[in-house]
């Protein structure tokens, strides 16, 4: 396993001046004894009693988050139970990170990598899920961005069963949005899972009984349909267009 530790990694971050050491990472390593390395992460941060990056600036209650980011740390958890409990040929070895300091910005997956505890070459593959837990009952739509930057991963979700809501592939990776952009600005093909903004982002409002479980659950599903998709089609998801032969228009 190419992952440097397991436990807690302490995450320093300056804010307005001082320096606060609390935050930190939850690291953990599934061994398949595979050669190919897959990173799960979601953040378990928020807001707090709310602040400058709450849009209740002048309120001063608890931001609980529960779809930004619990609904994402629910996800990852069940994903990494899933897993384990499947024979080791099924499945990639797995470094699976609850990530600090997200929302004052990618603190967390920046200290990741900036420590070394893990050499982003050795991945396969980094999935993010942030805001999973508000699929719309009516109108459900997964949003998944780094197919735009990474195409080859056509080729895995094509292996996936449709799951019962749609899938959106067109977006492009928004800067900052979050963890997956550290990844995918070290050259990692990324994989990120939302449902989307609600009127509830980053509000306290953002709260438990507003959550979709059933869609939860159901992305939960589609997320280990696609780690398996990545164990039955082996691709090299670095891959670009112009490297699989396709040349591009002058
Ligand atoms: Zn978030």
């Amino acid at each position: 396993m190419p992952v440097g530790g397991t436990g807690r990694q302490p995450v320093r971050l300056r804010l307005d001046g001082g320096v606060i050491e609390s935050a930190g990472n939850v690291v953990f390593a599934l061994d398949a004894g595979a050669n190919r390395t897959v990173l799960l992460g979601a953040h378990y941060d928020h807001l707090g009693l709310g602040g400058p990056l709450s849009r209740e600036i002048l309120t001063q209650a608890v931001h609980n988050g529960a779809d930004d980011n619990a609904s994402g740390v629910a996800l990852l958890l069940r994903l990494a139970f899933r897993q384990s409990a499947l024979p080791a040929k099924d499945r990639t070895n797995l470094v699976v990170v609850a990530f600090g300091a997200e929302e004052e910005g990618l603190h967390g997956s920046a200290a990741l990598l900036d420590a070394g505890w893990i050499d982003p070459n050795t991945l396969v593959a980094a999935l993010n899920f942030d805001m999973v837990g508000r699929l719309d009952a009516l109108a459900p739509v997964l949003a998944l961005e780094g197919v735009q930057e990474f195409p080859a991963w056509r080729q895995v979700l094509s292996a996936v069963p449709p799951p019962s809501f749609t899938v959106r592939t067109e977006g492009h990776i928004v800067p900052g949005g979050s963890d997956h952009c550290t990844f995918a600005t070290a050259g990692v093909p990324v994989l990120s899972f939302s449902t989307g903004q609600t009127d509830d982002y980053h509000r306290p409002s953002d709260d438990v009984e507003r959550l979709n479980w059933q869609g939860l659950g159901a992305i939960e599903r589609y997320a280990g349909a696609v780690l398996d998709a990545l164990v039955l089609v082996p691709v090299d998801l670095r891959q670009r267009p112009a490297d699989a032969g396709v040349s591009a228009a002058n």
